[in-house]
């Protein structure tokens, strides 16, 4: 008897040391794998985001980065993507970091705005005329910048500005230099059997923030650090006042029944059409495909810009883009040499 209940009190004992034996392997285990993320997690810090991102698909992937949000009236056309051929290595950590403009520099038409490039200078709008502003990368929106704008509509009457320009996000706005040309050539287009549709023009200092700011935190939710977030949202987006639809001299058109931004667009007829008629309405195709180095910003057949009749037939008699043509202007109409 007195053996059997030794036994069994061993067996208890044997028992309970099997389940601290468990819960200690348990917890070793468990301790472990958090090690293990958290290394991951600071190694993907040092080197960029890399593993939790996959930078290659920034460039390759851009028409993407442009395209439309599923609700056609809402923030939808980034106009530009850019590429990053400007920083070629936009995914790898670099010395240029892109920070939060300090907002003591929000005056003017910047007034609360975050994402202010740290690279743009304002845009000169006497130099060759407010037709001819030009507005990249490299030049933003002057600080004494006055918007024209009416608002576009389907119907045959221009509105008067009668709104501030943010409110003009909320309905569908073009400069009034371009809103005749505009509908002629929309009117013409629908005549050739091609219809048109204006998917979108204008679009406030405010709202670009907005978009530009979405974008960071989205980037940030995955796991990228700030500085990353900026930098890949730059690769997709224009920081505020960069972008000619800030100025509403900017627009994506498409064929009539379609908001989505894709490059397939350039296979279609109407396509085909803007690309022998735009010009004689004042228009040119902004990023072409062969002039992503000259623009900065990835090819969007989409992206239209009014720079009024003359300009838009020299520009793309010459096969110049806006950039192209201002040196060229700059150069007394001679065409610099090629370096
Ligand atoms: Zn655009």
């Amino acid at each position: 008897m007195a053996t059997r209940r030794r036994k069994k009190r061993l067996s208890t004992k044997t028992k309970i040391a099997r389940a601290v034996c468990v819960l200690v392997v348990l917890l070793l285990a468990f301790s472990l794998c958090f090690t293990a993320v958290s290394l991951i997690r600071t190694l993907s810090e040092y080197m960029g985001g890399s593993s939790s991102s996959s930078p290659s698909s920034d460039l390759t992937s851009a028409p993407s980065s442009d395209a439309p949000s599923s609700d056609p009236s809402s923030d939808q056309p980034s106009s530009d993507a850019p590429s990053s051929s400007e920083e070629p290595s936009s995914d790898a950590p670099s010395s240029e970091v892109f920070v939060p403009v300090d907002p003591s520099k929000n005056t003017g038409i910047y007034e609360g705005v975050t994402w202010r490039s740290p690279y743009a200078v304002p845009a000169n709008v006497f130099k060759y005329g407010r037709d001819l502003m030009l507005v990249n990368r490299e030049y933003e929106l002057p600080l004494d910048f006055e918007w024209d704008l009416v608002r576009w509509s389907n119907g045959q009457d221009v509105d008067a500005m009668s709104l501030n320009s943010a409110e003009f996000d909320q309905v569908m706005a073009v400069d009034r230099a371009a809103y005749q040309p505009l509908k002629d050539m929309f009117a013409a287009a629908k005549a050739a059997g091609v219809p048109l549709q204006l998917v979108s023009p204008y679009r406030s200092i405010d709202k670009q923030d907005r978009l530009f700011d979405n974008l960071v935190v989205q980037y940030k939710n995955q796991g990228m650090s700030e500085t990353e977030a900026v930098a890949k949202a730059n690769t997709a987006r224009t920081f505020t006042g960069t972008s000619e639809h800030n100025i509403g001299y900017g627009f994506d058109i498409l064929e009539a029944g379609n908001w989505y931004l894709t490059e397939s667009f350039e296979k279609t007829k109407q396509f085909a059409w803007l690309q022998e008629h735009a010009a004689e309405y004042g228009f040119i195709l902004r990023y072409a495909k062969d002039k992503v180095e000259q623009t900065g910003i990835m090819y969007e057949p989409w992206h239209y810009r009014y720079v009024g009749v003359a300009a838009a037939k020299e520009i793309t008699g010459l096969g110049m883009c806006l950039e192209e043509y201002i040196e060229y202007l700059d150069n007394d109409r001679k065409i610099p040499a090629a370096e």
